[in-house]
């Protein structure tokens, strides 16, 4: 399959501009041509490859690696796969889950640290009462990151309400 040896020589040797004779003459002397860089480079500096007529890889292991990492580089940033496994799905219900993916936006810095933030029921601001983020609207899968800020005491309340509505419902 594919070309044969000596077609092969002819064709790289025109490329180089020089004849087939001083081709040879290279190679006898245990000298390949790089395909990338144009040297004239010791075959034990090229990769070996089956499929070539020659079982070595067309350009040198140096201009080789070079390329692979251009290649590499060249990889947008917002194309690559993310690190680490996927997060897990919302499980509905799952309290830890939900506070565990909002504490996790507050460290990433895609949510405000609820101190510096009013609390939405009483307007309280400030470090003499701790903050924190009510997941209003239940513990959901879809809820997850559904929360407001609020004061510890209008959290309490909060809870308190929810606690009795539901008594009052079942
Ligand atoms: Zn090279
Ligand atoms: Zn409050």
């Amino acid at each position: 399959m594919g070309q044969t040896k000596a077609g092969a020589i002819k064709v790289n040797a025109n490329k180089l501009g020089i004849s087939v004779e001083e081709y040879n003459q290279k190679v006898e002397s245990g000298l390949k041509n790089c395909f990338r860089c144009k040297q004239w480079l010791s075959l034990d500096l090229f990769r070996s490859d089956k499929s070539r007529y020659d079982e070595k890889n067309p350009s040198c292991t140096k201009c080789r690696n070079a390329y692979c990492r251009s290649r590499h580089k060249s990889i947008p940033k917002e194309l690559r796969k993310p690190l680490g496994p996927p997060p897990s799905p919302c499980r509905d219900g799952d309290k830890r889950q939900a506070r565990a993916r909002v504490n996790h936006r507050i460290k990433a810095g895609k949510l405000p640290h609820p101190n510096s933030l009013a609390c939405v029921d009483c307007n309280h601001f400030g470090s003499d009462k701790r903050h924190e983020y009510d997941h209003y609207k239940g513990y959901a899968g879809i809820h997850h990151l559904e929360v407001e800020c609020v004061c510890t005491s209008c959290h309490g309340k909060r809870e308190k309400q929810r606690h009795d509505s539901q008594q009052a419902t079942e």
